[in-house]
């Protein structure tokens, strides 16, 4: 063998190995596509694992739909493990919540009741409360498992039917239901248009959470400031930066901002579905997932703001904290005096947000004062302004939060949870548990985090695989044990009634179209976004590069990126939607 040749053969071997080691030592990178907290979230957790995060959001502030409250009541460390963790990984100041706030409290017909007046004024009301918690509490404790809620066949059945269907059955006094009514829709949505499934498996997350360790403290500055908290750690974020395509190939994606593209090994979708609707994805999503982004129901809400001088309604009575009206008011916060006025929020939600579509701004909270001012005739001497936040028409959001309707849980249960080969999915909508919820939103975001980095490390995910509906006869096993599953679940007591694999009511019928969005006004800034100029980008810029069309095959396995921490599994510990 000749030196000349050894020689060859050695640079080429050394030369392997130099690439090899470039490969090992190649900085992996992502794009989060949504700035949300879910989005947020991951860019935080993924560039503390040493990959090169670019952030791109739709608008020109982060933060999403954070509240427009400006400070937010939480929970404790034991309802919200997640949210509390980052509050104190960033030194957020918090206040301990006052007893006001701990306890829902009722304006009926423009009288203000606490919990305790309801029973002594008006008992019919407070015993039909009752009754429908004592119900609702024994169909959610029928649901062993709040991750795989339709395990047996009578579970199933559940999701056909809506929310309002079980409550006619339930036949509460008037009042009684207008309450019901007003929490449900202030919560998730209309009843109607809700799966019974979803309500009673979100009541299973929270049975046995108490008021106290939901509302335990405030978040001064509310949830916009946990926002700017992360946003300050990030290297890379550019607002005003709408993504119209993602494309995924075998050596990464490209991501298409107008007509600019940005290239990464992976990408981190973190927007909500009906904003998912506007990205052209390639290879394209199956049937069931596109089913979903246009299918699935969100909750409508939105919220308003009035400003009065002083609080008009002390002369009449001291209204505080969370109150649910039996009128068109919704549900209302009242703001404690803190700058001088008096502050009420009010939540128009369901269909009363969906009628209050065709109202201009100043209109709507003109409807909103007239209800007031009935019930308090100093409203609108001592008014002297409002805000307005519109979450139900917005395109980037189209909606509230997630709130399965009849026949969804079915059809798209954990479909967000599993990445598609580059692309793992975020958002308040992929969370099992917690959707709706800042907790939600922020594990979602923990999740794909790790995914991402599984993805890198050479993980495949398995579609999620639906657990079988087990035998009709194992239905409701906790229910059974006492009275049986459809007797408990109509607040009967006799025991008599065998439990049965099909539906005994009516499918609900499936909710009244949403009307067409209407132009809405942006919500409010939740600070000065941090937008990087183009040279700090850290992912490739390729403009007007055309858009890959090869459909992804299996990549090769790369290394994982250097890990400084473990991810921090979250922990499955219960919270409030609110
Ligand atoms: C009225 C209301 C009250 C609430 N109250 C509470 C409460 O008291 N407690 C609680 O825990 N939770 C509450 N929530 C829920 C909580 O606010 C949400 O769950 C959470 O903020 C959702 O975060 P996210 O990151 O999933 O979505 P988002 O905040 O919606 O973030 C998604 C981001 O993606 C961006 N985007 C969309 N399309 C694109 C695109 N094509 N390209 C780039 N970016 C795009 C959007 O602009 C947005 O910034 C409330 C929600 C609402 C609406």
């Amino acid at each position: 063998m000749s030196a000349g040749w050894l020689r060859a053969c050695a640079l080429v071997v050394m030369g392997l190995f130099s690439v090899c080691a470039l490969a090992k030592d190649k900085q992996p990178t992502v794009i989060v596509i949504g700035g949300g907290l879910a989005g947020l979230t991951a860019a935080y957790e993924l560039q503390n694992k040493g990959w090169q995060v670019t952030l791109l959001e739709a608008k020109p502030s982060l933060g999403g739909r954070s509240g427009m409250a400006t400070s937010e009541w939480i929970g404790n460390e034991k309802t919200q493990p997640v949210l509390n963790k980052y509050i104190s990984t960033f030194k957020l100041s918090t206040t301990p919540a006052p007893e006001f706030v701990r306890t829902p409290s009722y304006l009926i017909d423009g009288t203000y009741f606490t919990a305790a007046d309801l029973t002594t004024k008006q008992p019919a009301t407070a015993e039909a409360l009752k009754r429908y918690e004592t119900t609702l509490d024994d169909l959610a404790r029928s649901i062993e498992d709040p991750q795989n809620p339709s395990a047996n066949n009578t579970l199933h059945a559940l999701d056909q039917i809506s929310v309002s269907n079980w409550l006619d059955r339930l036949q509460l006094p008037a009042t009684a239901r207008q309450l019901v009514n007003q929490q449900i829709r202030t919560r998730y949505d209309e009843p109607s248009r809700l799966s019974l499934l979803y309500f009673a498996q979100q009541t299973r997350v929270y049975r046995g959470v108490s008021d106290r360790d939901l509302r335990a403290a405030r978040l001064l500055g509310g949830s916009p400031v946990l926002a700017q908290a992360f946003v300050k750690q990030l290297k890379t974020i550019k607002t005003s930066s709408p993504v119209s395509a993602i494309s995924q190939d075998k050596d990464g994606v490209t991501v298409k901002v107008g007509s600019v593209g940005y290239q990464a090994d992976y990408v981190v979708l973190a927007v909500p579905l009906r904003a998912l609707n506007k990205i052209q994805l390639t290879p394209a999503l199956d049937a069931r997932h596109q089913g979903a982004i246009k299918g699935t129901n969100y909750g409508w809400r939105d919220q308003i703001m009035l400003k009065f001088k002083t609080p008009v309604w002390d002369s009449k009575a001291r209204m505080s904290g969370e109150i649910y009206s039996n009128t068109g008011l919704g549900m209302m916060w009242i703001e404690p005096a803190m700058k001088g006025g008096a502050n009420v929020v009010v939540n128009l939600s369901g269909d009363n947000a969906r009628v209050m579509q065709a109202f201009g701004d100043k209109q709507m909270a003109d409807q909103v004062l007239i209800r007031l001012h009935a019930f308090y005739p100093q409203a609108r001497g001592a008014f002297t302004g409002y805000e307005i936040r519109r979450y139900s028409t917005d395109p980037s959001m189209g909606g509230a939060y997630l709130a399965f309707g009849p026949g969804q849980i079915s059809k798209y249960w954990r479909l967000w949870e599993m990445p598609l080969q580059r692309v793992a999915f975020a958002g308040e909508h992929t969370d099992t548990l917690y959707p709706g919820t800042l907790e939600g939103a922020l594990r979602s975001g923990q999740r794909a985090a790790s995914q991402v980095q599984d993805l890198a490390a050479g993980k495949s995910f398995e579609p999620a695989k639906v657990v079988p509906v087990a035998a009709a006869a194992a239905a409701g096993a906790v229910a059974a044990k006492k009275g049986n599953f459809f007797t408990n679940l109509f607040g009967g007591d006799s025991d008599k009634e065998p439990v049965k694999a099909a539906a005994p009511i009516a499918p609900a019928p499936a909710p009244a179209p949403v009307p067409a969005p209407a132009p809405v006004q942006a919500p409010a800034p939740v600070a000065p976004a941090k937008v990087e100029p183009a040279k700090k980008a850290t992912v490739k810029p390729v403009a007007k590069k055309p858009v890959a069309k090869t459909p992804a095959k299996k990549t090769p396995v790369k290394k994982a990126a250097p890990v400084k921490k473990p991810a921090a599994k979250p922990a499955a510990t219960q919270t409030q939607a609110q």
